[in-house]
């Protein structure tokens, strides 16, 4: 507690939901959610891709068809997160199923109390 050292990243997410943790290309750990996006429903800058050694790649700025896919960190659409902006209606539509597969939230609105 309160350390800021460098631990091994656990792929069980504190909302009970499993990520899949890469290696980046600069030897850091990055916390990559299963589910596969088309990079034309995400945001340039929170567009990560899969190197065929493992390793995930920061994305933006390539000219990429529009079809082509593409990850995202799952804090993006953690339930325990912020809801993701509603111009990216597939990152909400995650972060709701997410939250009602468990159980963290009902409709958009969390449902613990306090
Ligand atoms: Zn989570």
């Amino acid at each position: 507690m309160g350390d800021n050292g460098w631990h091994p990243t656990s792929p069980d997410c504190e909302c009970g939901l499993r990520r899949d943790v890469h290696e980046t290309l600069d030897g850091y750990e990055e916390l990559l959610d299963p589910y596969t996006f088309t990079v034309a429903t995400v945001p340039p800058d929170e567009q990560w891709f899969i190197a065929p050694d493992g390793r995930a790649v920061k994305g933006g700025g390539e000219d990429l068809p529009a079809d082509a896919s593409c990850r995202v960190r799952h804090d993006l659409v953690c339930p325990l997160g912020e809801r993701p902006d509603e111009r990216w209606t597939c990152l909400v539509a995650l972060w709701d199923h997410y939250g009602r597969r468990t159980g963290l939230l009902w409709h958009g609105h969390r449902t613990e109390a306090g």
